[in-house]
């Protein structure tokens, strides 16, 4: 058993609101797997960056400063950039013996072809899995509004019936806040870029032979998460 979690990774996408990261923490901690998390990936590199600092991948260079600008204005990053990160990440993982869940990445066609031949080495297409959770667009908007993070870890709390009340993480106690990007005219863009840029990247994953699974992402926490494990 252990062994087969170790060798297993798990991708889940969905629109924005639908509850990837906590279906991939649950996920992580049901089957001891790592939970790749671009945004932690980005925030921790734009934590430790310095004024003027950038990454050169090839032979351009990609400013931290214009990449942090992208992304506070809901707008997508460099895909370049983003996949090189996940990529060293991925590396690592993979060294130290690891299962992978991503949440919300890959999420461009770029990114997907970094990725996909590098999962494909070392842990065997076989044994990757999409997550596509479905979610209506109003439904996306409505949970989005209403979502909160935590102060400490950044934990993003989705909006059900169980956590609308919440008024602190219950992963480490700490006060939940607004998020920034819950502005509507935000979500829209990301809903857009969603459709654009994330569905290509579900069509390729299939091509190359990844098994895919649709779970309505519209329930509950748990029973969506339920679907998620019966389909795996
Ligand atoms: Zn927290």
């Amino acid at each position: 058993m252990k062994h087969f979690s170790k060798s297993k990774v798990i991708i889940v996408l969905g629109p924005p609101g639908s509850g990837k990261a906590t279906q991939a923490e649950l996920l992580a901690e049901t089957l001891s797997l790592y939970h790749l998390e671009t945004s932690e990936i980005i925030e921790k590199n734009f934590a430790i960056a310095k004024e003027g600092d950038f990454v050169k991948i090839g032979d351009k260079k990609y400013f931290i400063s214009e990449e942090k600008k992208l992304r506070e204005s809901g707008k997508w990053m460099s895909p370049p950039l983003i996949a090189f990160w996940v990529k060293n990440r991925i590396e690592a993982l993979s060294k130290e013996g690891k299962g992978i869940v991503f949440s919300g990445s890959p999420k461009t066609l770029y990114e997907v072809k970094t990725i996909a031949p590098l999962l494909k080495k070392l842990y065997g297409i076989s044994n990757v899995t999409l997550i596509l959770l479905k979610q209506r667009p109003e439904v996306s908007i409505w949970r989005n509004r209403k979502r909160k993070i935590c102060e400490l870890m950044r934990h993003s709390i989705l909006h059900t019936k169980e956590t609308a009340k919440l008024k602190f993480c219950p992963l480490d106690g700490s006060k939940l806040i607004r998020r920034e990007d819950s502005k509507p005219e935000v979500i829209k863009s990301k809903l857009n870029e969603f459709k654009e840029r994330t569905l290509p990247v579900v069509d390729y994953l299939k091509e190359q032979g990844v098994k895919i699974k649709e779970i309505n992402g519209e329930q509950s926490v748990a029973d969506v998460f339920q679907d998620i494990f019966k389909a795996l």
